[in-house]
């Protein structure tokens, strides 16, 4: 407590004279009654969203994921994995129950970027030729196929997907940088399947799966207890384990058991605390008006929202002194990546920051506008962290009412990927402190959040065997 007080009187010393980074830090804050409303109105939507497509602003979408993996699965099955900014295949041999996965191939891309801006045509010819590629160095009779039996694959396509099947569905959207001609309303594994014909590639999707489907899958297979998948990367979801009899929306209304929903939860947008940043940033995009909440939380924004704030900074509080960086003009120049290595440096005269900003900006900024630096970019990291735990608390909260699950003392596990969440410090901590604050102590203590890395061609593969036609 005393401590505390210390420190508080220190910063009111030197209170900060910036009035665009004091406005910015009021309008972005998150204290815990506003976190709750945040939760609360998330699990509105989610309800909404349950009981008739579209209802609210999160899509629940149905996956046709009503088993997930038991460890039984036996065989060799391939996964594609087209995420925000890296595309992987792989092939995994499954060996049941006692051996799980006996041997695993993988190869990873990132994606030219005109390719996220080209044609339908133009994507789907470079995952087929990859996989073309990838099959093309297996050893010849490396894995015999029995007769009239196709090679089957799961698909992660981590874009929203009006899910018509397990192995078919049309995109709704585009989200995160893409914007592909021709593919809206379209069947995308029928756009796949046209491709790999166009590369003599006999193949066959068997599941059609969102990354956050294929991360609950993947991490399932190694613990039965993990209900929710969350991807905190360039893009952010979540998919969690839903009793059948809570969705009303379900065509077979007698039906019991579970089921996997995707939330499509970036799609979230009531009451968020909106900047006048977040706003012009929103309109300059490619999906404006859309993916609000993903646009606070993930990684391919937060570095954006820092630059603008920065570069307001320069024209109007003088933050490097008259000079305002051409650099900072240029969207997306600064990236999510570059905040966490500033905020890595916990030196009294922040001197990586210096040199960072130099190297980046060509400007030999003083302590105080490296602490101003410093200041926005933790400012905006501890609003995602803190708005992706709400998210995650109304997901844990739906199952709790469900299932009591917590209350009985079982433990809820959450898997999460991402490159956000796995590599940057603080944005994990803000998450975690607003996940315990938000769920009490006793609830958060049956929770257990887990980092399963690149789990989701492994789901993926699994949802594939699953669901065999063979
Ligand atoms: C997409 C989701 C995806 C998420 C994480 C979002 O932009 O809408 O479908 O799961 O990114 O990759
Ligand atoms: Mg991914």
């Amino acid at each position: 407590r005393s401590n505390y007080t210390v420190m508080s009187a220190v910063r009111s010393e030197s209170p900060s004279t910036c009035p665009v980074l004091t406005k910015f830090q009021r309008d972005c804050a998150t204290p815990k009654p506003f976190l709750r409303k945040v939760a609360d109105a998330i699990s509105d939507d989610m309800r909404a969203g349950l009981a008739v497509q579209g209802g609210g602003d999160l899509d629940m979408i149905l996956t046709f994921v009503d088993a997930l993996p038991s460890g039984k699965e036996e065989g060799l099955f391939y996964a594609l994995d087209l995420g925000g900014t890296n595309f992987r295949v792989r092939s995994v041999e499954l060996g049941g129950k006692e051996k799980r996965v006996v041997a695993a191939e993988s190869e990873q891309l990132s994606i030219p970027h005109e390719l996220m801006i080209g044609t339908s045509e133009q994507l789907f010819g470079f995952i087929a030729s990859k996989l073309a590629d990838f099959v093309a160095k297996e050893k010849p009779g490396q894995f015999p196929l029995e007769q009239g039996r196709k090679r089957e694959i799961g698909f992660t396509f981590s874009f929203p997907v009006y899910q018509t099947s397990i192995d078919s569905g049309t995109l709704i959207k585009w989200t995160k940088g893409f914007h592909v001609s021709g593919m809206e309303g379209k069947n995308v594994v029928a756009c796949l399947n046209e491709a790999m014909e166009a590369h003599g590639l006999d193949m066959r999707v068997s599941a059609l799966v969102n990354d956050g489907v294929g991360t609950l899958a993947g991490a399932r297979y190694w613990d039965e207890d993990v209900m929710v998948g969350v991807i905190l990367g360039t893009g952010t979801n979540a998919c969690y384990v839903e009793q059948k009899s809570a969705i009303p929306k379900l065509q077979n209304k007698s039906s019991s058991g579970t089921t996997v929903i995707n939330t499509e939860w970036g799609g979230f947008s009531k009451i968020l605390p909106r900047t006048i940043f977040d706003q012009e940033m929103d309109k300059e995009s490619l999906n404006p008006g859309e993916h609000l909440y993903e646009k606070m939380i993930s990684g391919m924004y937060l570095g954006e929202i820092v630059r603008r704030v920065l570069l307001q900074m320069c024209k109007t509080s003088d933050l490097f002194g008259q000079f305002v960086p051409v650099k900072l003009s240029s969207p997306f120049a600064l990236r999510t990546e570059d905040l966490c290595k500033m905020q890595e440096d916990n030196t009294d005269d922040l001197m990586s920051v210096g040199s960072f900003l130099y190297n980046f900006l060509e400007v030999e900024a003083n302590l105080k506008a490296r602490r101003r630096v410093v200041e926005v970019c933790d400012t905006v990291v501890k609003r995602g962290g803190r708005l992706a735990g709400a998210g995650i608390v109304a997901i844990l909260e739906k199952i709790e009412n469900e299932t009591k699950r917590m209350a009985s003392g079982q433990r809820t596990v959450v898997a999460i990927d991402g490159a956000l969440y796995e590599k940057y410090p603080q944005y994990r901590r803000y998450m975690q402190d607003s996940l315990v604050e938000l769920l009490g102590h006793d609830l958060a203590s049956h929770v257990v959040i887990k980092h399963t890395k690149d789990v989701s061609g492994l789901g993926a593969a699994l949802l594939a065997a699953t669901n065999s036609i063979y």
